[in-house]
């Protein structure tokens, strides 16, 4: 697929020359001459890459980068400065605030077009490394860092579309036992086989993830508290129906669970959301396990 610039000037000769200069490359060129729209743009748009020039009125080209930089849904998109401004000093203030590269004007179409694409490369690779960084060896689903970083992504996307947002918290029932009964081996074979029932019990898009030892989290967005609750019993009822096969015999689990289910007029924070489903989880423990208990907001 053709990658997305966004090429960010107040100046419409400087965007048509970058718009022709990109678009002769196969790039597919959008186009701002604003910088104080520039952020919901890029919320809309998702570009690959921003050419940011520095300077323009309203909100000058630093305070754009500033801004994206800081905001979770778009600080990784890599941003080149196109400016005027080289002295040391405008080179350095536009790196520090996580800027990739610059450009310098008048522009040089080759150079222009070399750039971008080192940019992508090295963002391409940074992208992949993040995926072999961010999965669990055991089950392949996101470790426990991505999943939380992932939940917030969530959180602040809903948060400003105002969509619902539920986090599910899920234990094995007395996993204790069958580590002791059939080895750490068996275990592990369990833990991998629970992870393929619960990803094809999810919706694309929802995000799984291994919160802890046999503990997993799951974000679910622009989603009903009913189809929650759905989609939770669909998955309790698979894994207390699937026979679990350890190479010696076949055994069964169960599991429980704790769902937070967040409406948008909520004020529930992250980390709030997370200690009520965990909260719940241990509810749903204390009132006998495989079953599945909802926080009260
Ligand atoms: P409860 O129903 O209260 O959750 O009981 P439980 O036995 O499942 O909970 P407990 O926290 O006492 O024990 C969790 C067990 O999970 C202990 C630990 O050895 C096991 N475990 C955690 N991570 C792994 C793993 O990667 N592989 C294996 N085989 N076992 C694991
Ligand atoms: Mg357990
Ligand atoms: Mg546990």
């Amino acid at each position: 697929m053709n990658e997305k610039v966004l090429v960010v000037d107040d100046n419409i000769n400087n965007i048509r020359l970058l718009k022709e200069i990109l678009e002769d490359e196969n790039f597919l060129v959008h186009t701002s001459d604003d910088g104080v729209s520039t952020l919901e743009m890029v919320l809309n748009l998702k570009p690959d890459i921003i050419l940011l020039d520095i300077m323009m009125p309203g909100m000058d080209g630093y305070e754009v980068c500033r801004t994206l930089k800081t905001n979770s849904l778009t600080q990784d998109i890599p941003v080149i400065m196109v400016t005027a401004k080289t002295e040391g000093e405008d080179v350095k203030r536009a790196l520090d605030l996580g800027a990739f590269d610059y450009i310098k004007k008048p522009i040089d179409e080759i150079e222009v077009v070399a750039r971008v694409q080192s940019a992508l490369r090295f963002k391409k690779q940074q992208d992949k490394l993040k995926e072999m960084a961010s999965r669990d060896g055991l089950t392949g689903v996101y470790n426990h860092a991505l999943l939380l970083e992932l939940f917030q992504k969530e959180f602040t996307k809903q948060e400003r579309s105002g969509g619902n947002l539920a986090f599910v918290m899920l234990d094995i029932d007395h996993f204790k036992k069958v580590n002791d009964t059939y080895g750490h081996m068996a275990g592990d074979t369990v833990l991998k086989e629970l992870t393929k029932i619960i990803v094809s019990n999810v919706r694309n898009g929802d995000i799984v993830g291994r919160y802890g030892g046999e503990e997993f989290g799951l974000v679910l967005t622009d989603i009903s508290l009913e189809k929650v609750c759905q989609l939770c019993e669909r998955i309790r009822q698979a894994i207390e129906n699937n026979a679990f096969d350890i190479g010696t015999e076949l055994i069964k689990i169960t599991v429980s669970m704790g769902i937070c289910f967040r409406k948008p007029d909520d004020s529930l924070t992250g980390g709030e959301m997370i200690k009520k489903a965990d909260e719940s989880l241990y509810k749903a423990k204390l009132m006998g396990r495989n079953r599945i208990e909802l926080a009260a907001n």
